[in-house]
């Protein structure tokens, strides 16, 4: 069985939302790790990528997709998207009623835009994420560079989603995103979900205790 852990997270009460639990089952975290840590890729622990990055632990990805809430057809800016793990499974929520036969043609698959950084690490996310044919597909696009700036060009978007933490959420995200969206994103050792209410408010809500990596801006 791929990824075992969402099992326990299921009798946990960490999952929640259907969608998202078989996206879980669908995109087997060994697909994301390098190939010498294989064997470690079921076990609920972050695991180094290379670059000094580690794919996220299993449990921090299931809590934030949880509070992101992705729909199918949503329009997604993922900030850090390293071994690409997280971001084949939220390619495979937004999609999902592309995946049933349809007679419904030019229907919305939804989109991620996926930001990575680091040069070797990027290419390391893509090759992953394209074994799922997501980027051919057009359901995944990845983009190399800083993604402190924000992603002007392709927004705004329905969901934000960062796997780094800086001293505070930079202020073109919280333009970047849809009135009546969500971000989740790391601030420190606490991750933050804010919904905007209009243009200039939005509800926040703070989890504690948890351990990222650090956002760098270039
Ligand atoms: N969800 C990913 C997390 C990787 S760790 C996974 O599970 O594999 C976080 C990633 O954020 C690292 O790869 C790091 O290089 C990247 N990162 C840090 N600062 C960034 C920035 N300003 N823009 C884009 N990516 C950044």
């Amino acid at each position: 069985m791929i990824n075992p852990f969402v099992d326990d997270f299921i009798k946990q009460g960490v999952f929640k939302t259907p969608a998202i639990i078989e996206a879980f089952k669908k995109i087997d975290r060994a697909d994301f790790v390098p190939p010498e840590l294989k064997e470690r890729a079921y076990i609920n622990e972050p695991l180094p990528i290379g670059e000094g990055q580690t794919i996220s632990q299993p449990y921090t990805v299931a809590f934030m997709v949880e509070l992101l809430r992705p729909e199918a057809g949503n329009k997604i800016f993922e900030i850090g998207s390293g071994s690409g793990w997280q971001t084949a499974i939220l390619a495979h929520i937004v999609s999902r009623n592309g995946n049933q036969k349809s007679k419904i043609k030019n229907q919305n698959l939804g989109k991620i835009y996926a930001v990575e950084r680091i040069k070797a690490l990027y290419e390391f996310g893509a090759r992953n994420i394209a074994k799922y044919n997501f980027i051919k597909k057009g359901i995944v696009e990845t983009i190399f560079g800083d993604a402190t700036i924000g992603l002007k060009r392709h927004s705004p978007f329905d969901r934000i989603i960062a796997a780094a933490a800086g001293e505070a959420v930079p202020e073109a995200w919280l333009k970047e995103l849809k009135t009546g969206g969500r971000l989740v994103a790391p601030v420190k050792n606490s991750i933050w979900l804010y919904i905007k209410k209009s243009e200039k408010e939005f509800d926040k809500k703070e989890y504690r205790g948890f351990v990222f990596v650090p956002l760098v801006k270039d």
